[in-house]
């Protein structure tokens, strides 16, 4: 798959700019096409128009006149024939008067006709009419002449041969204009038809080039718009996100293995910050961006995760050469300003099981290792380690809801007194119900002491001790004394003595039933401590003990220095009962601990054998799952009525 790379912001500025100067582009251009379109329109509309209009005027002048023409002249062949008829000598005369007006009348007709067509193409057939008709006028006033010198026949002979042909040949080119100007109509109508029609194309080419360009448009904004999106503004390089998609689509494809996932961090560039100032410090991490994006090939990736954190996907067998090229980053800070920045870098080898999420996870985890004193700068982190990461931070996500919601539980292991087996105490133990199922105390006690959260569920356990111990004295059951796990962490909180107190008072506890158990300490830091709060315990009458003796490395130190009341035993003094050198190893230091005063006390016991051995080397109390594995408070209860263990 190919992965689709952010440009480095500059480049990013460019395309942006460009972007700007294209949508303009198209805004101007779309609107001249326009306006081009309407004006052709306007004018190709004014052209038909007036084209119209002419054939409209000359078709109605003519029209108009050629009736006044044809009128005058059958007027004229009216009074010629009245003028043969009537013989009456004061009817003719005034026949002639009437008919010389006419004519006057009729050149005026003919010249303002005349200037009508003027420059038209209809000039020339209006020319030859008209030349007909003032030769027909001439011979209508030869024959008004003869007429009126008495030349009755001669006037007759000119009106059959003469006027009669060109009365025919006026009316033949008459018809013959008409003829021309309905086919002018007709032609008219044509190209209007056509030039609408071009018109029509017209606006259609430069609406879909238009509709094109925009479509174009919009895609490339799209497109555009979507790489912003998918890019930190700041430095250029690929956001959060756009990781995170190519990585599911990498998922998909089932390619996301064949990656490597880094979490990388520019070293104190806190300091950077703090010593240039934050304009500064943002120029460092533009320049280191480019520098980390300049080094990817070109199926990888690189994304800021805020702050001066990147992720990277990048092929596994690139990141050796990578690596190398980001130890040492040279970027400037002016003309004469530079700096060698150093990067700290957690990669993970990716697994078939992976998602982009786990991934990140990982690197981040890793690259925060780096950050621990003396850690490498580069940490190489496998799945085993990312998933104890994942588990640990699943516990500490889910711990104050579990708190809430008293999925904490307590149960009781009994503690057993060998000689006459016999309940003689129990050990306070937690349990965790989580999503139905039993969580044992060994996975999660450590994540939460790592993170200091163990020191609130200690109380909460010791709190449900001292209630339930109050609850058995209320309901008649014979208590035994329980002890509770408290972390070494207690011992630095100044309080831990008048924690302890305050709920012992709650709830109104008889002290002589707790005891407080303090895991053997593997260093002297906490010796006051532990000294004053043992101290603090006895004049409580709390008992106290030292839990797992015998695992760290200054066991006899403690026992002189610590006056604790209990001592257990860890079980690994159970390694090899038939054993006589650690029998006898065994042996002495149960009476070590018993010359001292103290009891001692043996956990894990699993076996007769055990039992026999413990008898043998005198430690007569022993807390195992030979007698009781850790019982619910229910279970408990039944233990304290009946505290008796066969044989
Ligand atoms: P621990 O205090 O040493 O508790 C004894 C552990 O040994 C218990 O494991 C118990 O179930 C186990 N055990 C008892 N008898 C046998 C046996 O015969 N064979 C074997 N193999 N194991 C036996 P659990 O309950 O899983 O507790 C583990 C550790 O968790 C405890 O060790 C203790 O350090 C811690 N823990 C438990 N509850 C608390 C608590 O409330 N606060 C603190 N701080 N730690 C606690
Ligand atoms: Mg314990
Ligand atoms: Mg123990």
């Amino acid at each position: 798959m190919k992965i689709k790379r952010n440009k480095i912001t500059h480049k990013n500025k460019l395309r942006r700019n460009l972007l700007s100067v294209r949508i303009a582009l198209i805004t101007i251009i779309s609107s001249i096409a326009s306006i081009i379109a309407i004006e052709f329109g306007y004018i190709l509309t004014q052209s038909i128009i007036r084209d119209y209009d002419e054939i409209l005027d000359v078709d109605y002048e003519d029209s108009e006149l050629m009736n006044d023409v044809m009128s005058k002249i059958n007027k004229h062949e009216a009074i010629i024939f009245h003028h043969m008829v009537e013989q009456d000598p004061h009817e003719r005369r005034k026949i002639l008067n009437e008919e010389e007006d006419m004519e006057i009348r009729l050149q005026e007709t003919m010249s303002s006709f005349e200037q009508n067509v003027r420059g038209t193409q209809y000039e020339s057939g209006y020319h030859d009419l008209f030349s007909q008709v003032t030769n027909y006028l001439k011979n209508v006033q030869m024959v008004i002449d003869l007429s009126r010198d008495g030349n009755e026949q001669t006037a007759n002979y000119y009106m059959r041969s003469v006027l009669a042909p060109i009365v025919r040949d006026m009316d033949e080119l008459i018809s013959e204009m008409e003829n021309t100007l309905r086919r002018d109509v007709e032609d008219t109508k044509v190209k209007i038809r056509d030039n609408v029609g071009m018109m029509r194309i017209f606006v259609r080419i430069v609406l879909f080039i238009l509709i094109v360009a925009a479509v174009f448009n919009v895609i490339y904004c799209v497109k555009i718009s979507d790489e912003m999106v998918s890019c930190d503004m700041l430095t250029g390089v690929a956001n959060f996100d756009n990781l995170i998609r190519v990585g599911e689509k990498l998922g998909k494809k089932r390619r996301l293995e064949l990656y490597s996932g880094l979490a990388i961090s520019i070293k104190d560039f806190k300091f950077i910050n703090q010593e240039y100032g934050s304009s500064i410090g943002d120029r460092v991490l533009k320049e280191y961006a480019t520098a980390l994006n300049d080094k990817l090939k070109r199926n990888e990736i690189v994304a800021r995760n805020g702050g001066d954190n990147f992720v990277a996907l990048l092929e596994k067998d690139h990141v050796d050469d990578f690596l190398k090229s980001i130890m040492k980053v040279p970027v400037s800070l002016g003309e004469k300003m530079g700096l060698t920045l150093t990067s700290r870098c957690g990669i993970y080898q990716i697994t078939e099981s992976d998602t982009i999420y786990d991934v990140i996870n990982a690197g981040v985890i890793a690259v925060g290792e780096t950050r621990q004193s003396g850690a490498n700068d580069f940490i190489w982190f496998r799945r085993e380690r990312r998933d104890e990461m994942v588990r640990q931070k699943d516990i500490l996500n889910g711990y104050h809801k579990a708190i809430d919601e008293e999925e904490f539980v307590v149960y009781y292991q009994p503690k057993v007194n060998l000689k006459t087996r016999t309940l003689c105490g129990c050990e306070a133990l937690v349990r965790w119900i989580r999503n139905g199922e039993l969580v044992p105390p060994n996975s999660f006690i450590p994540v939460l002491e790592n993170d200091g959260k163990v020191q609130e569920l200690d109380f909460y356990v010791f709190d449900r001790v001292c209630r339930d111990i109050g609850d058995w004295q209320r309901r008649g059951i014979q208590p035994v004394r329980v002890s509770s796990n408290f972390s070494k962490l207690h011992l630095h909180n100044k309080n831990f003595v008048d924690d302890v107190l305050s709920v012992v008072e709650r709830y109104g506890a008889d002290p002589y039933y707790l005891e407080t158990e303090l895991t053997e300490s593997s260093g002297y830091e906490d010796l006051d401590a532990m000294k004053f709060f043992v101290s603090e315990m006895r004049e409580a009458g709390i008992h106290t003990s030292m839990d797992d003796f015998g695992t760290g490395y200054s066991s006899l130190s403690l026992l002189r220095d610590i006056d604790m009341d209990v001592i257990k035993l860890d079980r690994t003094f159970l390694r090899d009962e038939n054993d006589a050198k650690e029998e006898k190893m065994v042996e002495n230091i149960v009476k070590m601990i018993h010359d001292l005063d103290r009891h001692v006390i043996c956990e894990g016991v699993e076996t007769e054998e055990q039992v026999e051995f413990l008898k043998r080397v005198g430690c007569t109390m022993a807390q195992g799952f030979l007698f009781d594995r850790p019982l619910t408070k229910e279970e408990f209860e039944k233990r304290l009525i009946n505290p008796y263990y066969s044989s």
